[in-house]
């Protein structure tokens, strides 16, 4: 009976409004137009996968890229080697200090010359212990940069994509780890992103605005001090580590209108190495 209901409800309303019709374009772009007139964000982009998603998007013409860290002198270096037209900018910003998170955000705008389209939630840590080893301190340290970080970046760039109505697209580098059975803090804080990740997708969808995560393996930077020219043989399923270029063309991907029709994911780049 409800369903009678339902579809002669659904009657009138065509009857009163017409047949809703909804046109698609889809879109497929050359990597050098990737981006054009997109203001982009990264976190922790003064190194390693950071800098190489910074690298695809100042080639994909992007309006302007600013990349962040805590090492002023590592970001003014790069800024220097990225920036061939004016493009890129940068802002010391430590995503762990939650109380300032607003007003990092806001000079981050100002760098950019406007609210940003794209935001890359990237900056990370990461060291192991011993299990009894680890103390609270590690706990807060881990968490605050991690997880927190993530938390109130989100917080200030959804605000922006909806005070600026911008279908904005957040792309998040998580981790393996996080889909992993751990006890170790580095695995726990990206479970929790993981988890995150798809909660804020879930609440923002209908606005168009997507968030979605890159879940690398173990990949050569300086987290974990791995040279990428040097040998990469690993055991691991792929038998070897991952270079950060390959994890950036991911998150590139997910960043640019070629994923439209994807929210709420987390691509696990392992090589297979996660299947059960
Ligand atoms: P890098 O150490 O090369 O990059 C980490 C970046 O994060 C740096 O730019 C660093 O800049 C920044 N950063 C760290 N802490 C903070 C903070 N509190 N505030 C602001 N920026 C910060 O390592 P990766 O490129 O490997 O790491 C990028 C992301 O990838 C991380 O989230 C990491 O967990 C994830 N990942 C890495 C894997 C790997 O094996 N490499 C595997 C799986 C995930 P600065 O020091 O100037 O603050």
């Amino acid at each position: 009976m409800s369903k009678i209901n339902e579809q002669l409800k659904r009657v009138l309303k065509y009857i009163k409004n017409g047949i809703p019709r909804t046109y698609v374009n889809v879109l497929s772009r050359e990597i050098d137009s990737l981006f054009i007139g997109k203001r982009i964000l990264i976190t922790g982009g003064n190194s390693g996968i950071g800098l190489e998603i910074a690298r695809k998007c100042i080639r994909g013409g992007a309006l302007k890229c600013v990349i962040t860290g805590r090492n002023e002198q590592k970001l003014i270096e790069r800024c220097s080697e990225l920036d061939r037209r004016g493009g890129v900018e940068y802002c010391v910003f430590d995503v762990s200090d939650a109380v300032n998170m607003e007003k990092y955000y806001g000079k981050c705008i100002e760098k950019a010359g406007g609210a940003f389209d794209i935001v890359v939630g990237n900056a990370g840590i990461f060291y192991e212990k011993d299990f009894y080893d680890y103390d609270e301190s590690d706990w807060n340290r881990m968490f605050d940069t991690n997880l927190k970080g993530a938390y109130y970046l989100s917080q200030q760039a959804i605000k922006s994509f909806y005070q600026n109505g911008i279908k904005g697209n957040m792309v998040f580098i998580t981790s393996e780890r996080g889909i992993m059975a751990d006890t170790h803090l580095y695995g726990i804080s990206k479970a929790g992103l993981n988890s995150f990740i798809r909660g804020l997708a879930k609440s923002c969808s209908k606005d168009g605005i997507r968030v979605n995560g890159v879940a690398p393996g173990i990949t050569a930077t300086g987290i974990n001090g791995i040279e990428p020219m040097n040998d990469l043989s690993h055991e691991n399923a792929l038998e070897r580590v991952l270079r950060a270029e390959e994890i950036a063309e991911v998150a590139v991907f997910l960043m640019s209108d070629g994923s439209v029709c994807i929210n709420g994911e987390i691509i696990v780049c392992d090589g297979g190495n996660t299947i059960v």
